[in-house]
């Protein structure tokens, strides 16, 4: 019986120096490598066998109506319109055209050299904002933008959020003082791509419940959570509605799913209240992507009033996800930005006629000038 014997000596070896020893090397035993990952290092690989895959080509041409572009290097624009043709990308919103001189020079170097391959959306230049006249000469300085080649007009969240006036008071989206810009904006006929506030976690607790720790932690001052410094989300979209339905002649792109995409029965009542509404989803796809079913009857129930919208070029396998998941059904894949979403995603598998109408026929809708001739008819 050699097993017996075998444990009968190992009891009779483990006297009290040995378990003592075996206790120090344990102590002194580094911990494992798992131990020590954070769990932002955590990226676990699904083992999960279904069928679909990646998806690197739009299936119909499309407008990118969210996008940033600084500076005009000729080589970089060259290489940008080689990733577009890859994407199946027909135009790209720069909506950080500037404006004046700045806006001209990136006119020039954009479709000045690719016609109806790219479009600029001017900007508006709030300091001063409280002065008398201010909105006036800002409305002008609009109608110089749009003459100059200016397709649209994008408002940044400095608006409702950082700007102040003459007086260092908070200027609200629904102020009346910029008025005569949106009026302007309306006469135009251009439309107004605005940003205001930030996802609603931002304004909650910073702990371990908040859908947007990871990005808290990685840019704290994203925090919005301190009511002395910043007005509530309710207020802050409050007041951005309200500014929708001051001017029913504009047409506003209420950008980010107008922060609302994790409660999308909550825009749908907006979009419902207002027609001059429009959203797009640069940078909120995890919102429809962790909800296929109810993404997708959204997006079909509000299929004339959302716009394709990235946010931002890289990284170009993003454009990837966002086919993927309006295109497909594939199950429980990877988003492209972990500070936006620690969940997987679902394809919501929307039909040609959905697709077509995001991915082109809203923008050629309501973004004036862009060449027809690149999409279907
Ligand atoms: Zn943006």
């Amino acid at each position: 019986m050699p097993v017996t014997h075998r444990s009968h000596a190992s009891i009779r070896f483990a006297g009290p120096g040995t378990l003592l020893l075996a206790a120090l090397l344990l102590a002194a035993a580094p911990p494992a490598a798992g131990q020590e990952m954070t769990v932002e290092a955590y990226e676990p690989r699904s083992t999960l066998k279904v069928a679909g895959g990646p998806v690197t080509r739009a299936k119909f041409p499309f407008v990118d109506a969210h996008g940033h572009l600084r500076g005009g290097d000729p080589a970089r624009i060259d290489q940008m319109v080689k990733t577009m043709d890859e994407l199946n990308m027909a135009t790209f919103v720069n909506l950080s055209g500037g404006s004046g001189e700045g806006l001209a020079a990136n006119i020039a170097a954009t479709k000045g050299r690719y016609p109806g391959r790219f479009v600029a959306y001017a900007n508006v230049d709030f300091s001063g904002i409280g002065q008398p006249g201010w909105g006036e000469k800002a409305a002008a300085q609009l109608e110089a933008d749009v003459l100059a080649g200016a397709q649209g007009l994008k408002i940044y969240k400095n608006l409702s959020m950082f700007q102040t006036d003459s007086d260092g008071k908070q200027v609200a989206a629904d102020d009346p003082r910029i008025d005569p810009v949106w009026a302007k904006a309306g006469e135009l006929g251009i439309p107004v791509l605005i940003h205001v506030g930030e996802p609603s976690p931002f304004w909650d607790p910073w702990d371990e419940h908040n859908e947007r720790w990871l990005e808290l932690k990685m840019f704290p001052r994203r925090r919005r959570d301190d009511p002395a410094r910043f007005a509530s989300f309710e207020q802050t979209m409050g007041e951005q509605h309200n500014l929708f339905r001051n001017h029913p002649d504009t047409i506003f792109i209420n950008a980010h799913l107008g922060w609302l995409g994790n409660d999308l029965a909550r825009l749908g009542k907006l979009l419902d209240e207002l027609p001059n509404v429009y959203t797009e989803l640069g940078a909120v796809l995890a919102e429809l992507g962790r909800q296929p079913i109810t993404g997708a009857a959204f997006m079909e129930e509000y299929q004339d009033r959302v716009l394709m919208g990235k946010d931002s070029w890289d990284p170009i396998e993003g454009y990837h996800v966002y086919f993927r998941v309006l295109e497909t059904r594939d199950e429980y894949f990877d988003y492209y930005r972990k500070r936006h979403a620690h969940w997987k995603m679902y394809g919501l598998g929307l039909s040609d006629e959905v697709l077509e109408k995001v991915y082109f026929r809203n923008a050629l809708k309501i973004i004036p000038g862009l060449d027809r001739s690149l999409f279907p008819e």
